[in-house]
């Protein structure tokens, strides 16, 4: 048995407890299997443990990928920063875009889908940290934003997703993740269809399957830790 494998049962033997933990349904969490920075053949490796879900964070890294896989039943994720000029190949290529921020975006995302290709799965990226420097639109705004993306024929907005900052212990973890569950609460109330709640990652999974995730991006603890430098929230150039 390889490693990927291996890393890859115990990552799903960690979501379930999560699941039970919080009193969810088994099944309720998607597990991503976040990518980025990894060669084709990890991919591979875990493919053949049954795992199709995928997270990119920059196109160029992913582009090889998709190309080398493309035989592969694989349902790609986007899930890093978005820069105008990507909008194109990233609405080609990808099934879902998890870092939606700006209405341009997703206008581009829309206007680029191809015609052939179902609605592009979107959630809108939230800050809840409150940085000026972490990506994401504001909650305030999240409202206004949803309703204009949800109107977009190309798009199909799924949700919300967040990258908190780290925190130390479980109980810090959860204020984000349980701000963005009100959040998504507040939306749905208003009347947008959402299903998604994009959030967790290798060292804060609990926290964020208590308070409601329904897709955890994980990297780390299905690939092993990634090269310096090539961690979280590196713009794609
Ligand atoms: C890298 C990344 C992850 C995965 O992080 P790990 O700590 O390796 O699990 C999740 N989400 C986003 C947006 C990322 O960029």
């Amino acid at each position: 048995m390889n490693s990927i494998a291996q890393r890859l049962e115990s990552v799903r033997e960690h979501i379930t407890h999560a699941e039970k933990q919080a009193g969810r349904p088994p099944g309720s969490v998607q597990l991503l299997a976040v990518s980025k920075t990894r060669p084709a053949e990890d991919l591979r490796a875990a493919l053949g443990a049954g795992q199709t879900r995928f997270g990119e964070s920059y196109l160029q890294d992913a582009r090889p990928k998709i190309t080398a896989l493309a035989d592969a039943p694989i349902e790609w994720h986007f899930i890093g920063p978005i820069q105008s000029n990507k909008t194109r190949e990233i609405a080609e290529h990808f099934a879902w875009v998890h870092s939606v921020e700006r209405l341009k975006i997703a206008r581009r995302l829309s206007e680029q889908r191809p015609p052939e290709l179902p609605p592009l799965n979107v959630c809108l990226q939230i800050n809840t940290s409150g940085e000026a420097s972490k990506a994401g639109a504001s909650p305030a705004e999240a409202l206004t934003l949803a309703r204009s993306i949800a109107e977009l024929p190309r798009l199909r907005l799924r949700g919300l997703m967040t990258l908190p900052a780290p925190a130390g212990d479980f109980e810090q973890q959860r204020v984000p993740f349980r701000q963005l569950r009100q959040l998504f609460d507040q939306l749905n109330a208003e009347g947008l269809a959402l299903d998604t709640l994009s959030m967790g990652m290798t060292d804060d999974l609990e926290a964020a399957i208590a308070e409601g995730s329904t897709i955890v991006r994980i990297g780390t603890a299905v690939f092993g830790a990634r090269a310096p430098n090539k961690g979280r929230g590196t713009k794609d150039e």
